[in-house]
């Protein structure tokens, strides 16, 4: 089985991104020129509460996507949710008094979907993810949660080792969440695969999982056969094989411009999912949906 199809193209996007519609320090043209100089394939303008983008469009060659971002203040925690691809009743549905719960629904009920931003930053716990219903994703890299921005919980991937171990396997992305444009944008991406790069082919890959989250490195294909995960990449110098094992023997291949390499699932120790890592000789990463092993 493949998880990625050979026939389809990648698309490089950026899901989360703010302007000074609400409180971004650059304009929506600013922004989006930006993004297409850095030949970006599409980016999503999620202002606070605002809807930046009126309808789907091209600037260029990049598809610009209307989005939102919804926060929520708990007491010992926030929850933001993106909205990729929402129509203008968003405007209208969503409210700040709402859980986040509604909010989510209210995206799906716009035509969006929601993605849980910056997991770790926010500081979120595992019962909370869980009640989050209807999600597509969860960034497990939020650029500017990271140094010298705010702090240092820009990665989420342990937290969210943590929820796929207890069995709540979330897809996810990379996301710049872009304020300051000192840095953090175009760093960190999610690569969709499409029939053609459009908001539907954008929203169906979010829907079935075609994509992946980097801030560098490449997959090329990860293919699974026989008990085994086979995984090609661009060179890389390390390739890691997270899991629910605490211990698991070959689940690091370390070396030079590395572009492959296999990992035989534990099955007999109930090994539930595999998440697998590239990580560069810059040390940036990229990241893999976790496979569900079960279901293979
Ligand atoms: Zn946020
Ligand atoms: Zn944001």
């Amino acid at each position: 089985m493949k998880l990625f199809d050979p026939d389809k193209p990648f698309y490089k996007g950026n899901l989360h991104t703010h302007t000074t519609n609400s409180d971004g320090k650059l304009s929506p043209d600013e922004v989006t020129g930006r993004y297409q100089e850095a030949e970006y394939d599409f980016l999503v303008l999620t202002d606070h509460w605002k809807r930046t983008v009126e309808t789907p469009h091209f600037y260029r060659n990049m598809l610009l996507l209307p989005g939102i971002e919804l926060d929520y203040n708990l007491t010992d925690e926030v929850i933001h949710i993106v909205g990729v691809n929402v129509d203008e009743s968003i405007l209208t549905r969503a409210d700040r008094r709402h859980t986040a719960r509604r909010g989510i629904r209210d995206i799906r009920r716009a035509g969006g979907r929601a993605i849980l931003a910056h997991p770790a930053w926010s500081l979120n716990t595992l019962e909370t993810i869980r009640e989050l219903d209807g999600i597509v994703a969860a960034e497990i890299y939020n650029s500017v949660s990271g140094l010298p921005w705010n702090g240092d919980r820009a990665d989420a991937m342990i937290l969210l080792d943590i929820a796929a171990s207890h069995g709540l396997l979330l897809n996810t992305v990379a996301s710049d969440d872009s304020h300051f444009y000192t840095g953090e944008d175009r760093t960190s991406f999610t690569m969709i695969q499409a029939d053609e790069l459009s908001a539907e082919g954008v929203c169906k890959a979010l829907d079935t999982g075609a994509f992946y989250a980097s801030r560098g490195p490449r997959f090329e294909q990860i293919e699974i056969e026989n008990g085994e995960i086979h995984v090609t990449c661009s060179p890389v110098s390390k390739i890691v094989f997270h899991s629910n094992l605490f211990y698991s023997r070959y689940r690091c291949a370390c070396g030079e411009g590395l572009t492959e390499a296999s990992y035989r699932i534990n099955a007999e120790q109930m090994e539930r999912f595999v998440r697998v890592i590239l990580i560069d000789e810059n040390g940036l990463r990229a990241w893999s949906n976790p496979i569900d092993t079960r279901a293979l």
